[in-house]
């Protein structure tokens, strides 16, 4: 699996609608201080479904849509797409080429969208958990996340390690089916108390 492509309008400092094509291999984006490499990673990461307006560098979502310049007005809307090719069927999808889409407007509204069609959150996220593109995978190093993982805490450093092993989405899912069964119980109980009452 690779990123082909991606398309980002009203992201950032990208006012207008952007594309920028990936071959196999490896790319390198060059640019003065302050011309907006940075804002390309936070893109992808952001379509992936980040949620933590402080790691895309913002104070509060809103922030990720164009504020406007001297010469442009500011922009309603804020949208990214990657494209990413699965020939080698690493995302669980019957399709060559799939594509992720992110729309957040000033209003509030925010909407995803799995090759085109829109989808939820969550979709996004238990797609591309543990194929190594997820939230909080390696797919994107960011400046310090190097050290965070040398002198963080045991805890985060297994988590890096189930990531990459592949082992998250069951803990995820395990700790669902926990939730459900309390929840059951506590129903349960509910029924037991209200049998009791009418017995
Ligand atoms: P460096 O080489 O210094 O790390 P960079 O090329 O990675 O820089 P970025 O950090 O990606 O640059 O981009 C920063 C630029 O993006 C700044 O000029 C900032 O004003 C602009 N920018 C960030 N958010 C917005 C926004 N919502 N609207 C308009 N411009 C924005």
């Amino acid at each position: 699996m690779y990123l082909k492509r991606i398309e980002i309008n009203g992201f950032k400092s990208f006012a207008s609608r952007t594309e920028l094509e990936f071959l196999p291999g490896v790319t390198a984006v060059v640019g003065p201080n302050g011309s907006g490499k940075s804002n390309i990673s936070d893109a992808v990461r952001w379509v992936l479904g980040e949620q933590s307006a402080k790691s895309l560098r913002g104070a509060k979502m809103e922030d990720v849509i164009f504020a406007g310049s001297l010469s442009e007005h500011r922009k309603q809307f804020a949208e990214v797409t990657l494209v990413l090719d699965n020939e080698s069927g690493t995302v669980a999808l019957p399709y060559q080429e799939i594509s992720v889409t992110r729309r957040v407007s000033r209003n509030g509204d925010s909407d995803y969208f799995l090759n085109k069609k829109p989808c939820r959150l969550k979709d996004v996220l238990d797609l591309f958990m543990d194929t190594g593109l997820s939230r909080d995978a390696f797919a994107i190093i960011g400046q310090g996340r190097v050290e965070q993982v040398i002198s963080g805490k045991p805890e985060e450093r297994r988590a890096v390690i189930e990531e990459a092993a592949g082992v998250l989405k069951y803990r995820h899912r395990k700790k669902q089916a926990e939730r459900k069964l309390s929840d059951t119980e506590a129903n349960l109980s509910r029924v037991d108390d209200i049998l009791y009452e009418l017995g």
